[in-house]
């Protein structure tokens, strides 16, 4: 497993992290397997979407923003719920599957890195599962 930081620098930023997944799967020699992309953090998430049109992320976050509010008479008393839901919402993991030692995905998908409550330090966890693997 390796461990990658993506620091942030706002609050809510999609990060684009396809080719540091890219790199790792190249530096742990997997030919054919996956690759799971593992983010341990509560108030971020990890998700494929497209990296051709940056429109496509504020999109993104326009339309959270604007379905989970920032302020919202929660009960969770840190002042970071709307961080909280946004996080289960995009979800903590990824599996893609790597063939010929390249991440198969789509023409217009990039793997990006969710912030909901930066700007912060964070990390997130590769593991290739698969033949030639570590
Ligand atoms: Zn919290």
């Amino acid at each position: 497993m390796k461990e990658i930081n993506v620091k942030t620098s706002s609050r809510s930023e999609l990060i684009d992290i396809t080719g540091k997944v890219s790199t790792f799967v190249k530096e742990s020699r997997l030919q054919d397997g996956t690759v799971v992309v593992f983010v341990p953090h509560t108030t971020a998430g990890v998700t494929i979407n497209e990296n051709a049109d940056p429109s496509v992320k504020a999109d993104i976050l326009m339309e959270l923003d604007k379905n989970i509010p920032h302020d919202d008479n929660y009960t969770h008393l840190e002042g970071n719920s709307a961080a909280h839901i946004k996080s289960s919402l995009m979800g903590p993991s990824l599996t893609v599957i790597v063939e010929g030692g390249r991440l198969v995905l789509g023409t217009w998908q990039g793997i990006f890195f969710c912030e909901f409550d930066g700007p912060r330090n964070r990390k997130c966890y590769l593991k290739a599962v698969g033949t030639g693997g570590e």
